[in-house]
């Protein structure tokens, strides 16, 4: 036991890395950077805010459907 947790996982300092808004998360098409895309952002139940983006709301709203 230990009153002063000092784990050190991952890269640390790494948030939202750009690179997962290139792709749809739920069909991982490439997204287009001059074309809006819908996006989703979420707050996981650890605090991590977690960015999500999707080639068009049909693959948005599937993939929410699928969240449930
Ligand atoms: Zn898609």
């Amino acid at each position: 036991m230990s009153d002063s947790s000092d784990e050190s996982e991952g890269t640390g300092g790494a948030e939202a890395t750009g690179d997962d808004l290139d792709y749809c998360a739920r069909c991982g098409a490439t997204l287009p950077d001059e074309v809006w895309c819908p996006v989703r952002t979420e707050r996981e139940p650890d605090g991590t805010v977690r960015i999500r983006s999707f080639c068009d709301e049909t693959c948005l709203n599937a993939w929410l459907a699928a969240e449930e």
